[in-house]
């Protein structure tokens, strides 16, 4: 394998050795790898070596060392690993039901060693480390790098000290300083606690992790790109993208790739990764890329969005997602604005509010909780898909991470439980009744759900996606019929409170379903919900006219739109 280092500001050239502080020539920070692949071939056109080295992960394990050659670590022997990388491409398969877009699908960091994307990070940082025989090295971190870099430490024998701000969530702290490493907490702005970091480190003589300027950085995130590519490529084979078997058939590149950002490490390494893919004619092309900000500190958003070539910075971060509190993005905006101008994408802010809804969300639909600031990234994607720049049949990567312990109060509040007063056998004696008996009527209260509700939907998906929204939020009680015949028999025989209604079913149609309840004086004044897929035309519309209480199209409403609409139309 031959690396060589490029300074991105003198284009200087070096041979890669151990981790440079800086450009030996200008002085300049940001440093880029690029490889050769000498390894396994030593000539040959770069796509044939591309197909060779493709060739060989298939006997390899399911890690992001599988990529061995483009990673940046002369020798295995100081591989300091946790079980990193190749984590789940899963469906968002609700989400992606009611968004009506197929296509979404979630990176799933949360399943790496510590959590979030920053394992990758921390694995390649941490073993080129050893290599070159570091034994103590500072960091600074809004929260996910502290972690990740902490938990591989301890496992190299490094000692590690931590700078974050005092806003990083104390659970966060406390799993830092549980792996043995020094936690300072700087009360100032994540920028300035990188500042004083640096001083430390300067003053101390040690190793400063130099974050998205350094190598390992960027190259640990290239492995997402790779796994998105291999997984994608199994997914349109038809097959797990969980097997290991990535020379079988053509690699993918999504349309999207989507990520919340601070200092923009990972789509900058991402983007790197699809690249080198693409040079090695392993992909056709580069992801558009969508990256998101808080509203509160939202310096490379607000610059993007007046055209701007370099960050105006925030002095002054306001945002509750403190992982996402870097004011100050320096370089990394203007090399994310270039990807974005070529590749096409955006740079938008989110609101916090707007994100903890998204949270909620994504928890209650697809099973899946994610910590705020990846929250922001689903509040992003609703926004583009609302705005139609994300299209239906798209094909969009998440990457997602994270654990929601620091904010689950935030979001659900201290009353979520229902409570359970077991029977006291002395009552029970007075009221001559077995313990059987009144436990049974303690079980029974538990269950208070009171309003039926029928809903009548042929598509099963569709069918599964509503009765998700219903049961999450709300004490229904459902009864699911699958054609319009036995929805009406259903109604009929349940008396519901509401009847949920699709239009296009064999047989009798919901159309049908509507002009009989109406028929019926016992059926007429139970409020119906229509949700189709259908566009209706005028006389369709004239048809339902007073005798529905809404109406909403399949794929263009969210959990909320409907929930307001059940409340209103029940008595
Ligand atoms: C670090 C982190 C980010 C920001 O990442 P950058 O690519 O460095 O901007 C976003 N979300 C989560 C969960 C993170 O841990
Ligand atoms: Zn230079």
């Amino acid at each position: 394998m031959n690396i060589t280092i490029v300074c991105r500001a003198c284009q200087s050239k070096f041979a890669f050795k151990r981790p440079l502080p800086a450009c030996p020539n200008c002085n300049n920070g940001w440093l880029d790898a690029e490889y050769e692949l000498t390894h396994p071939v030593q000539n040959g056109h770069l796509a044939q070596r591309g197909q060779e080295w493709r060739q060989l992960l298939d006997q390899r394990g399911a890690s992001l060392w599988r990529y061995r050659e483009l990673l940046p670590l002369h020798h295995d022997k100081n591989i300091v690993s946790l079980g990193e990388g190749w984590t789940p491409l899963l469906k968002a398969h609700n989400l992606s039901l009611m968004l009506g877009h197929p296509n979404i699908y979630i990176k799933d960091e949360r399943q790496g060693p510590t959590g979030s994307f920053k394992d990758r990070q921390a694995a390649i940082a941490i073993s080129a480390m050893k290599e070159a025989g570091i034994k103590e090295a500072v960091v600074a971190s809004t929260g996910n790098v502290a972690i990740a870099y902490s938990a591989y430490s301890a496992r190299a024998g490094i000692k590690l000290w931590v700078f974050v701000t005092s806003s990083v969530p104390a659970e966060k702290m406390r799993e830092v300083a549980l792996y043995g490493s020094e936690v300072i907490k700087v009360a100032g702005t994540y920028d300035e606690a990188k500042r004083v970091a640096a001083e430390f480190a300067a003053s101390k003589n040690l190793f400063l992790d130099r974050g998205i300027k350094g190598i390992a950085a960027k190259e640990a995130m290239k492995t997402l790109a790779f796994e998105v590519a291999e997984q994608l490529g199994s997914i349109a084979a038809g097959q797990n993208p969980a097997m290991l078997n990535g020379s079988q058939h053509p690699w993918r590149t999504p349309d999207w790739y989507l990520q919340a950002v601070s200092g923009g490490m990972g789509p900058v390494g991402v983007m790197k990764g699809f690249a080198e893919l693409k040079r090695l004619g392993l992909v056709p092309k580069l992801p558009k890329l969508a990256c998101f900000q808080t509203s509160g500190c939202a310096p490379m958003a607000r610059s993007f969005h007046q055209g701007l070539a370099t960050a105006v910075n925030v002095d002054e971060p306001r945002t509750d997602i403190t992982t996402l509190a870097t004011g100050a993005p320096g370089e990394a905006y203007e090399v994310l604005r270039e990807l974005i101008l070529q590749h096409g994408g955006t740079i938008d802010a989110i609101t916090d509010v707007a994100a903890f809804n998204a949270l909620h969300l994504v928890a209650k639909m697809d099973g899946i909780s994610v910590e705020p600031a990846t929250a922001v990234t689903f509040a992003g994607l609703f926004k583009l898909i609302r705005e139609g720049k994300i299209l239906p049949h798209e094909t969009v990567v998440i990457n997602c991470s994270g654990h929601t312990f620091p904010v689950e109060k935030h979001i659900i509040g201290e009353h979520y439980t229902r409570d359970m007063s077991l029977p006291d056998t002395g009552e029970l004696a007075k009221a001559n009744r077995s313990r059987e008996e009144g436990l049974l009527t303690a079980l029974e209260e538990l269950d208070s759900r009171v309003q039926r509700i029928v809903l009548v939907e042929d598509n099963l998906d569709a069918a599964r996606l509503i009765r998700r929204i219903l049961q999450a939020q709300g004490n229904f009680l459902i009864d699911e019929a699958h054609d319009g015949q036995s929805g009406l028999r259903l109604i009929r025989e349940s008396r519901p409170n509401l009847v949920i209604l699709d239009l296009m079913m064999p047989e009798l149609d919901g159309f049908g379903v509507v002009e009989a309840m109406k028929a019926d004086p016992t059926l007429k004044e139970t409020p119906i919900i229509v949700i189709t897929a259908k566009e209706l035309t005028s006389d369709e519309k004239e048809r339902l006219d007073g005798k529905i209480k809404a109406l909403l199209q399949k794929g263009s409403f969210m959990d909320s739109d409907l929930l307001n609409d059940i409340q209103k139309a029940l008595p």
